[in-house]
């Protein structure tokens, strides 16, 4: 069969969910047993998020091919199970930079580079790229950005050509707000209307639209915005409120968004979605009552996005041990020995999150002192595991000012040491190490128990690393490096095993925890929660 594109839009405002409408459509059809890829566009210059702070983008999330990638893409592995690549995440940056080197080189035969048709032109052959590749039946592609937006207009502009040039194998889902104003006590439809003619302006009319919303909007308000916006009546879908994202495929198929979409692109199809795994954790998600306690110890408290994919796979843990999830969120730059009581006790585990710089770090130190001598199951990712092996370098080995050197570059026990081949970097962007490395466990270890393999291979973001040469001063003093990979000898893992639960890796392993894959270490941290509360 062709490839079908779907594009996915959204208008009024910013954050309604277009990466979990996109990803909840995936799933759908994926269940259907069609081939699905989504990827996403964004129309912002900077060549990828990697050198973007939390504040702007929130979380940074690494591919395993080594691409720093906006955080939908997590959503997108989350609910597809399928991992992503470079190739799902373009933004303008990288539009640009494709066209100016060809320009460079020549290729352009001496005419005027211009936004249409050679920046458009760019766009299209991005699109199709995985399409291309004959591997999918789908090719959900979300435009990031609200209609209206100057930035979006080029991909906008493309969307509209591609629609042309493709016909029925071409669909365009809008997403909108339909906003309740509570002293009129009415859903207002006017900036779905408004957002509507925007698209049509460019020459685009929605197939499909989807309302967010926070209140079940009636069907003769659906019927309106049917008839103000050329959409068919079945076409127009409300998303509502719902307690999790993961219940958004199935509130999406009780109003047959895959078989209108199956329809409307002429997919011949048959039955219905096997969602059987997908409801057996939405079972255990509804029927939990037990409550586990993590304490999450970062800088951005007030900034969910920031540490969205531990989130999620805590989340995903604590569901598939019929658990709760009770996540607190502890700030590292306000903690100290006279509060770090307080603020840890009643936790059952405590999270050290990844970051850079030095501002919350010495927080950090606190909590991961108070958790080893109290023994809490203790999880450190990244900068988390970093700190872990300073604190313990400070406080065991009695090397008081031992640090990492990204913090400080005298510090006489460099501990944490600039990798080698990060010496002579001096451009930020995409030059950190990154992506999926192999990583060689110890028989017997935590984590090898967890993941029950003792070869593994998990994402990476980080210029810094254990210095090898403490290793053994450290194995000695009872923290053991307990992973590392097989070529480069990178410390990869540290455990303190004389402890319940205390582990610290170099890699990311929230990346790739997914609802129907969730990652063996978080499972295994959260059953050692678990254990802790009794
Ligand atoms: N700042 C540390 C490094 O670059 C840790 C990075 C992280 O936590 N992602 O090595």
């Amino acid at each position: 069969m062709d490839t079908k594109y779907i594009f996915v839009t959204g208008g009024v405002v910013s954050s309604l969910g277009k990466g979990i409408i996109s990803s909840s459509l995936a799933r759908l059809l994926l269940s259907r047993g069609f081939k699905v890829t989504i990827q996403k566009f964004d129309p912002y210059i900077n060549i990828d998020p990697g050198t973007l702070n939390p504040y702007e983008h929130g979380e940074c999330y690494v591919t395993d091919d080594g691409h720093e990638a906006d955080l939908d893409l997590g959503h997108y592995e989350r609910f597809t199970n399928i991992h992503t690549s470079r190739a799902n995440n373009i933004t303008t940056g990288r539009i640009y930079q494709s066209v100016i080197d060809k320009e460079r080189r020549g290729d352009y035969l001496g005419k005027t580079v211009q936004i249409i048709p050679h920046i458009t032109d760019e766009i299209k052959r991005n699109v199709k790229l995985l399409g291309n590749t004959g591997k999918y039946d789908f090719v959900i592609t979300e435009i990031g950005g609200t209609v209206g937006d100057i930035e979006s207009l080029p991909f906008l502009e493309a969307v509209r050509q591609l629609r042309w040039e493709l016909g029925q194998n071409c669909l365009c889902v809008h997403l909108t707000y339909v906003p309740f104003i509570k002293a009129a006590k009415e859903l207002k439809t006017k900036p779905t209307q408004h957002s509507v003619k925007q698209l049509q302006e460019v020459g685009i009319q929605p197939d499909i639209l989807v309302l967010r919303t926070e209140k079940e909007i009636p069907a003769s308000i659906l019927r309106k915005v049917a008839l103000f916006c050329n959409v068919s009546v079945d076409a127009v879908i409300q998303s509502i409120d719902v307690p999790t994202i993961y219940e958004v495929p199935l509130t999406m198929h009780s109003q047959h968004l895959d078989e209108i979409v199956l329809k409307k692109t002429n997919t011949p199809y048959s039955g219905e979605p096997d969602m059987a795994k997908w409801n057996k954790f939405l079972e255990k998600l509804h029927s939990a009552t037990d409550v586990v306690k993590i304490g999450l110890v970062g800088k951005y408290v007030e900034l969910q996005d920031a540490y969205k994919s531990i989130n999620e796979s805590l989340f995903q843990a604590a569901t598939y041990h019929d658990h709760k999830l009770d996540l607190r969120y502890i700030s590292s730059e306000k903690l100290n020995d006279a509060n770090v009581e307080e603020q840890l006790k009643d936790m059952n585990g405590v999270i050290i999150a990844p970051g850079f710089g030095q501002r919350g770090i010495e927080g950090k130190f606190v909590a991961l002192k108070w958790c080893r001598e109290h023994d809490v199951p203790t999880f450190g990712i990244c900068l988390g595991m970093q700190c872990m092996v300073i604190e313990f370098a400070r406080n065991v080995l009695g090397l008081t000012e031992a640090n990492s050197t990204e913090m400080d570059t005298k510090t006489p026990y460099n501990v944490i040491d600039l990798m080698e081949e990060q010496k002579s970097i001096s451009n930020m962007g995409g030059t950190m190490r990154l992506g999926a490395y192999k990583c060689k466990l110890v028989a017997g270890s935590t984590p090898a128990k967890a993941y029950g393999n003792t070869e593994i291979e998990e994402r990476h973001r980080h210029r810094f690393e254990f210095n090898n040469e403490y290793r053994e001063q450290f194995e000695r003093a009872g923290m053991k490096c307990v992973g590392e990979n097989p070529e480069t000898h990178l410390v990869e893992v540290v455990e303190l095993p004389d402890k319940k639960w205390f582990v610290g890796t170099q890699y990311h392993p929230e990346y790739s925890s997914t609802v129907l894959n969730p990652n063996p270490l978080f499972m295994d941290f959260i059953r050692a929660a678990i254990e802790n509360k009794k």
